[in-house]
């Protein structure tokens, strides 16, 4: 992984090494910082490196900004242009990914959300794939249960809830399996460790609403657009049960990160024949191109580095 050369680091620009922070930060200490991940896409016709849907997860960050009663000087435009300036800096011709966050950066003991202040800093890396078998990825559900919103919401992508994440993704893996699909306190599909999850079922692609303790994905909402106005089929957003799975015909995960993972088995049970779906298949062919502003019906997602 070869990491950024500059950040942004609390008001300005610095070499990356010297972006620390104390280790008596709030935000350190008590998991009261928010987040967000964001990918570039080099584009080699093109030559340029377009950032995707940057206004959309500046606008998610400054929401659990709000849940979380912190305020930065910034808009999605004003840290879409931090975003701009940090990547020519450093001249990047390559995939990477944006690590902003904002944070309690007052240091001191005692656990709250007011009369803190509130820092905002950002870095970038390279980055290639998130699960190493995104074509044909063994699944299993978690025996975690999604945090629910009145616990801490998942809907805000707060640091302090990836202990959560983190506790599903390690059990996965050590149990042998790629990724785990989270139920919530109700016992219905939620999402992944770092993902959100869709299935196929009778032609209808079927995705856990937003109220169903989900983190609201800018890879979810895009795949949503993609399948009906670029394939033609329907999408429904309703609560999913455990079973419903089983006998799924396509099942994938959308991140950031992730990009869109195919699942060909959970718990050892196939997923539709076993291989990846024409469904899917299609989804993530359209999906690269969409990122890499290859799709000009789409290019109003692409913000491009150093474009006009
Ligand atoms: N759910 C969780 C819990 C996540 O951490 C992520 C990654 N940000 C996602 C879903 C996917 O969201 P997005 O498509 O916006 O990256």
């Amino acid at each position: 992984m070869d990491l950024s050369k500059h950040a942004f680091f609390e008001g300005k620009f610095i070499r990356f090494e010297d972006a620390k922070i104390n280790i008596a930060v709030h935000g350190f200490l008590y998991g009261t910082t928010v987040f967000s991940g964001m990918r570039a896409y080099w584009n080699e016709e093109k030559k340029g490196l377009f950032v995707f849907r940057p206004y959309d997860h500046f606008h998610r960050l400054l929401d659990s900004a709000k849940i979380m009663s912190m305020s930065i000087p910034y808009d999605e435009q004003g840290l879409i242009n931090l975003t701009l300036e940090l990547l020519r800096k450093d001249n990047w011709q390559q995939d990477v990914y944006l690590r902003p966050t904002i944070y309690k950066a007052d240091m001191g003991i005692g656990v709250r959300l007011h009369n803190l202040r509130d820092e905002f800093s950002m870095f970038v890396t390279s980055f290639d794939k998130y699960l190493s078998n995104d074509s044909n990825a063994h699944l299993t559900f978690s025996s975690w249960r999604r945090i629910d919103d009145n616990s801490i919401p998942a809907r805000g992508k707060i640091s302090g809830a990836y202990a959560n994440s983190a506790l599903i993704k390690t059990d996965a893996n050590r149990a042998g399996f790629d990724e785990a699909i989270v139920l919530d306190q109700d016992g219905q599909v939620s999402e992944g460790s770092a993902m959100n999850f869709f299935m196929v079922r009778d032609g209808v692609l079927v995705t856990p609403p937003a109220t169903d303790n989900i983190l609201e994905g800018i890879t979810r909402r895009s795949v949503i657009e993609l399948a009906r106005e670029e394939l033609g089929i329907q999408v429904v957003e309703r609560s999913i049960d455990r079973t419903e799975v089983f006998i799924a015909e396509e099942l994938f995960m959308t991140g950031t990160a992730a990009q869109i993972v195919a699942a060909t088995k959970v718990d050892y049970r196939p997923i539709g024949d076993g291989v990846m779906g024409p469904i899917t298949t299609k989804l993530r062919a359209l999906f690269d191109d969409v990122v890499r502003a290859k799709h000009p019906k789409y290019q109003h997602w692409n913000v491009e580095v150093n474009g006009g």
